[in-house]
């Protein structure tokens, strides 16, 4: 188990205020809400595979946001009931490092929308 302590020496400040302490990225500033490059999205803290492009579409939040998650294992779901709000929080499944939320108003064939921290992934094209 990577402690806190560890993350911090690992990660970037803005990486752990949003893989660690669930913080999000300010819509339309990250790295990959405009990138539609073929390749996967991997755990920025772990290297877990997590995304793939192929599943990647433009719901217009600024965010990157996928259909489906590349593996059934990759992620897991949580009830988060910050900020007043009722959202279903997603996390790497290998490390538990928080990657954004789910909603479900995505598009086919799954109608789930991922929305994710540039800064939680890392982009490998192919
Ligand atoms: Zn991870």
């Amino acid at each position: 188990m990577t402690t806190e302590n560890e993350w911090r020496k690992k990660l970037t400040p803005e990486e752990f205020i949003v893989l660690r302490e669930k913080g999000t990225e300010r819509a339309f500033t990250g790295e990959y809400w405009n990138n539609f490059a073929t390749g996967v999205y991997s755990c920025r803290a772990c290297g877990a595979e997590l995304f793939s492009s192929q599943t990647k579409f433009d719901a217009g939040c600024g965010w990157p946001s996928f259909y489906e998650a590349m593996h059934s294992d990759a992620v897991n779901y949580t009830e988060d009931l910050a900020h007043g709000m009722h959202r279903t929080e997603v996390t790497c499944k290998n490390c538990g490092g928080h990657l954004g939320h789910i909603f479900p108003d995505g598009p086919e064939p799954t109608g789930q929308r991922f929305c994710i921290n540039s800064l939680s992934i890392k982009f490998k094209g192919v």
